[in-house]
This record gives structure tokens, C-alpha cells and sequence, in this order.
């Protein structure tokens, strides 16, 4: 005899087949092991099905959790085309032109101190010399308010 399929079982245990078949299964039943276990095995399954069913979820759960998938739905229509555009291109655009300003400023800042060290290098050269009066030893140049100066000043010893 053909044993009994597993749904025909299943609509057996939920009462869900007709008096005939439930009639047929029955008698099927008493004379074979094999679909006894595959009735046993079957109720196990709907036992913890029903136990899956009667797990308590806390109250509004259900209105939350609904909530909180609208809210990341809606959430993913704003963000569709330019936040996913922000996040995809112009965050990285931006970082690295972030690193590329950096480089530049780098660069300017190493120039820009480079050239104040020149520079203090240059003014404290100018002093020194001022101090020694080197500049007074170097030949004036003509037309220069020291040159007239200094032909007043000769002219005058003279
Ligand atoms: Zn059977």
C-alpha cells in the first residue's frame, strides 16, 4: 500500500482533509510504523510551531517595528539620488581634494616658511652689516641721497 505523503499528513494533523480521507489515513496509520512516525515527527513540528505563535512580542511591537521600516523606506527616497550621489561621488571627490589642498598648503606653507627664513637670513645679513658699517665703505651710487651727501661733504672740505 502507498504510504501517505507528508502534506496529506500535515493537512491530517490541522484537520484539514475530508471525513474520507481522514477515515483512510487513520486506517492507514494503525497499519504502518513508517507514516506513524511521519505523523509523529509532523506533530512535533506543528507542536513548535504553535509554541513560534504563542511567543509573547511586546505590545506595539508590531506598530513599531511597521514604523521603523516606513521610516528606513522613506529614509532611502530621500537619500535615493543626491545623498547616494553625495556618498558615492562627492565624498570622495571631496577627500581628495581635501588631500590634494593639503599637498598644496603643504607646499605653500614649506615655501612660505623657506622663504621667512630667507628673508630673517637677508634682514639679519642688512643688520649685521648696518652694525659693522659695511654699507658706508661701498661705493655710492650716482644720484643716490648718499652720493649728493657726500658731495656736499666734500665739497664743503674743500
Ligand atoms: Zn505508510
Amino acid at each position: 500500500m502507498k504510504h501517505i505523503n507528508k502534506i496529506k499528513l500535515s493537512a491530517f494533523l490541522d484537520g484539514e482533509v475530508s471525513d474520507e480521507e481522514r477515515i483512510e489515513i487513520s486506517n492507514h496509520l494503525k497499519s504502518c510504523d513508517h507514516c506513524q512516525k511521519e505523523l509523529e515527527s509532523l506533530s512535533h513540528v506543528s507542536d513548535s510551531l504553535d509554541l513560534i505563535e504563542e511567543i509573547q512580542v511586546p505590545p506595539y511591537f508590531w506598530v513599531h517595528l511597521k514604523q521603523r521600516i516606513a521610516e528606513q523606506e522613506s529614509r532611502k527616497v530621500i537619500q535615493s539620488p543626491f545623498v547616494t550621489w553625495v556618498r558615492r561621488v562627492a565624498v570622495p571627490v571631496g577627500v581628495a581634494a581635501l588631500i590634494i589642498f593639503s599637498l598644496f598648503l603643504g607646499d605653500y606653507m614649506g615655501k612660505a616658511i623657506y622663504q621667512s627664513r630667507i628673508e630673517d637670513l637677508a634682514r639679519l645679513d642688512t643688520e649685521f652689516a648696518e652694525l659693522l658699517c659695511v654699507n658706508s665703505l661701498e661705493d655710492f651710487s650716482e644720484g643716490s641721497l648718499n652720493n649728493v651727501y657726500y658731495n656736499l661733504v666734500s665739497r664743503e672740505g674743500e
